[in-house]
């Protein structure tokens, strides 16, 4: 990684051929940056079709690199997921208690690939309102571990296919966890990155108690840091929620910039922003975007994220733990 120049200030500069295709409208306007008011999410980017204001910019990212192989190989991870047929939903419905259907919906994506395992209610102000309303009553969040030494390398093509293989154990997870909860005569719809194109799962998996959001945008979990993937099944199962688990990640960002400073285009904000009537932290798009076209993929704040590091994570928790009784006196 080489991140900014001697005297601190980024020395990378966007790529013109991604300038010609940059719309004029800011990817920030779209995410409402600087709104006070809550309001529905807006597409921006990542979409299997134009019905975005980048979506040539995406296109751009997905031919430039179509000759090689090594690439072209991990993209077919979608194909290999689409293909896992959907199973009609069974016409008895097995019955069980919502505290059992949670027990065994939970083990079940844990046999069936996933990393760790969450439930929060769905709430529709998590979709975008351009596309028919999911359904579903609880969304069941799964986290799947990327490996660190390959991420390390970021944004070397070796994390690009690491994210991948990834986005493809997820994908299939939520295939099959889907179709185990459809066997048994529920619905249930599988949700997956990087176009989730009706769902947004951030939201989602903090409330599942799946981690906290970090500075660099993405979530931090208390196991598994910054360096994982995710995905979702909406379902009608009776199930019970999990709480939010704030075990001090974004606490630990106040004081931390590490992501900030490593950020080759300067996206990551050092500061809360104010987005659709929340202050939460923010990723420049209109920075990070141009950046990780140009590279082909980014994921350097991932893995420069402390919590990212093997064996790492416990020994945070547990000083942000310290940190919380020290202060309660
Ligand atoms: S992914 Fe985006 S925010 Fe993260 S380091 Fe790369 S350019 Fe910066
Ligand atoms: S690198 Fe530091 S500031 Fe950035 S997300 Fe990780 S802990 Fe937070």
């Amino acid at each position: 990684m080489a991140p900014k120049d001697d005297a601190g200030t980024t020395a990378w500069q966007p790529n013109p051929e991604v300038l010609k295709l940059w719309p004029n409208v800011s990817g920030n306007t779209i995410n409402g940056l600087g709104e006070t008011e809550p309001r529905p999410p807006a597409p921006v980017f990542w979409r299997t079709d134009d019905s975005t204001p980048h979506a040539p910019v995406m296109y751009y990212f997905y031919q430039v690199d179509k000759d090689n192989e090594a690439i072209a190989e991990a993209r077919k991870y979608r194909d290999r997921t689409t293909a896992i047929p959907v199973h009609d939903i069974a016409g008895t419905p097995v019955e069980h208690s919502a505290e059992e259907w949670t027990r065994l919906i939970k083990e079940a994506a844990l046999e069936l690939g996933a990393d760790d395992v969450g439930i929060a209610p769905w709430r529709q102000e998590w979709s975008y309102p351009d596309r028919p309303a999911p359904q579903g009553k609880w969304a069941v969040v799964m986290a799947f571990a990327q490996d660190y030494e390959a991420m390390k390398t970021a944004p070397h093509e070796r994390a690009y296919i690491e994210v991948m293989g990834q986005y493809e154990r997820a994908g299939n997870s939520a295939k099959h966890v889907s179709n185990w909860i459809r066997d048994r005569g529920h619905f249930a719809a599988p949700k997956t990155g990087p176009m989730t194109e009706d769902v947004l799962m951030i939201p989602a998996a903090i409330e599942a108690g799946m981690g906290e959001l970090g500075k660099h945008g993405s979530m931090i979990h208390r196991k598994l840091g910054a360096n994982f993937r995710l995905s979702v099944v909406l379902t009608d199962l009776p199930l019970t929620a999990d709480a939010p688990d704030v075990f001090g990640a974004d606490d630990f960002c106040q004081s931390c910039q590490i992501c900030t400073n490593a950020c080759p285009p300067d996206a990551i904000s050092p500061e809360k922003q104010m987005v659709r009537g929340s202050r939460k932290w923010y990723v420049d798009f209109d920075k990070c975007v141009p950046y990780f076209v140009d590279n082909k993929t980014c994921g350097i704040c991932l893995a420069v994220c402390p919590w990212s590091r093997p064996g790492v994570a416990d020994n945070l928790v547990a000083k942000m733990a310290r940190k919380r009784q020290a202060a309660a006196g």
